[in-house]
């Protein structure tokens, strides 16, 4: 198991271990604690939840808005044209 530095004190600590030796941080492995990270694992896919509903809602508007001009747009077009001829 690879020693790290503890995240408060500087301590040598394993990755796995739950709490410093030295000063007793929980995690003295990670940079930032567990719940930090859940917190920025789930902001993380907030993030790429609101991208993806954006990004899909743009394209539906954008395929579905033409094809709704083109079928308000056509019966006009039928009507002048067949009104000329
Ligand atoms: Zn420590």
């Amino acid at each position: 198991m690879p020693l790290v530095p503890c995240r408060a004190c500087g301590h040598q600590v394993d990755t796995s271990a739950t709490a410093c030796p030295g000063c007793g941080a929980t995690n003295p492995g990670h940079k930032i604690s567990r719940q930090q990270r859940d917190l920025i694992v789930s902001l993380f896919q907030f993030t790429i939840v609101a991208i993806l509903l954006i990004w899909g809602g743009l394209y539906v508007w954008r395929t579905t808005v033409p094809m709704i001009r083109e079928i308000l747009a056509r019966p006009q077009v039928e009507q002048t044209q067949g009104g000329e001829r």
